[in-house]
């Protein structure tokens, strides 16, 4: 049963009055004209494909084999699903030592590096990878810029789990660079010789910035077709925007070590909106609202729906009776599971 964690969807349907505004996004009241305060969640908003595969790969996991299954690293970046996956039988760790010979090891979302899968087969471990096809991607473009022997310039976070595994495909001829400061005081070897790729959850504006400064500096570096960030970050991030010039406040429902879910609170803020990033609804604070009229709601790719629901809940307790839906992108990417879980579903199914 694949209902604990996901049986509420990004695009399930929740709400108590949609509002399909198709492209374009027209004036919405702040309030409904008899003084109820305003409550606008916008889609799409929390599950990626990304992280409901890698959800789908743990629980299949623990059917398939039974308990304990070993999770490298948080699957997704999230408390709750981390939590309700341990309750279910998981067991995550950080080094592939804490796991028992012989043992099923899931690497999260965010990919591994080549070291850590040379560990686990030494160990001989029964790994299946849940991490997101598009980051994939992204190891397969170091490797192919490795190859053409230049130096690779990561534009992501250093110490993210995502970075760590994609500056390992080649960590001689790799630097990681953070911001435009970084990108100013590089220094390379052979500056004829350079590519860049990006960590698939940044801001979209942090991350044009910085690949413009690296072309104004080194015009002839290579580097993927598009960027690297991945529909579901620049989707909702495109969505905050619309809904930041709708509402006075916007909370972003996700963990504080999300990187897609903190870049959803800068790019609020950015639009000038105030914002705050929360776990769940315990986390919201009546001084924040004041007198607010209109908040507006959005969840990290890695947060799930239940949580969206259980914060429009305190809000109506707090006078946000008036609750609409923001729809703005229909998502409809899906991501295949590994073969051999998919065949546990379909005989799942069948029984
Ligand atoms: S946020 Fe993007 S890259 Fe990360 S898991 Fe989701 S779809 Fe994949």
């Amino acid at each position: 049963m694949l209902t604990q964690i996901q049986g509420q969807r990004a695009n399930g349907q929740a709400s108590r009055e949609p509002a399909n505004h198709g492209g374009g996004v027209p004036g919405i009241p702040r309030t409904n004209g008899n003084g109820q305060k305003l409550l606008m969640r916008v889609r799409p908003r929390g599950f990626c494909a990304g992280v409901v595969r890698a959800v789908d790969i743990v629980e299949l996991a623990l059917e398939a084999f039974g308990s304990p299954v070993y999770v490298h690293h948080e699957i997704v970046h999230n408390r709750y699903v981390v939590e309700q996956l341990r309750r279910r039988g998981a067991i995550f760790v950080e080094t592939i030592r804490e796991v028992p010979e012989g043992a099923v090891l899931v690497f999260s979302a965010h990919g591994v590096p080549p070291r850590v899968r040379e560990e686990a087969q030494e160990r001989r471990l029964k790994v299946i990878d849940a991490t997101c096809p598009l980051v994939t991607k992204v190891h397969l473009e170091a490797l192919r810029f490795a190859r053409e022997e230049r130096t690779l310039i990561l534009i992501g976070h250093r110490d993210h789990q995502e970075i760590v595994g994609t500056s390992g495909e080649a960590p001689d001829r790799t630097v990681v660079v953070g911001t435009v400061e970084e990108a100013d005081q590089l220094e390379v070897a052979d500056p004829t010789r350079l590519a860049y790729l990006t960590q698939t959850t940044l801001s979209m504006y942090d991350t044009q910035e910085i690949v413009a400064r690296l072309r104004q500096r080194f015009p002839t570096i290579a580097g993927p077709a598009s960027d690297d960030i991945c529909y579901a970050t620049q989707n909702r991030q495109e969505a905050v925007e619309a809904l930041a010039r709708e509402v006075e406040l916007i909370l972003v429902v996700g963990s504080a070590n999300s990187s897609n879910s903190n870049r959803l609170v800068e790019v609020a803020q950015r639009a000038g909106v105030r914002s705050r990033l929360i776990e769940d609804a315990n986390d919201i604070q009546a001084e924040w609202l004041g007198d607010t009229r209109s908040v507006g709601l959005t969840a990290g790719a890695s947060a799930p729906e239940i949580l969206v629901e259980q914060v429009s809940q305190k809000l109506a307790s707090l006078g946000y009776t008036d609750q609409r839906d923001l729809d703005l992108i229909n998502e409809d990417v899906r991501f295949t599971l590994p073969p051999e879980l998919a065949a546990h579903r379909e005989a799942s199914a069948r029984v």
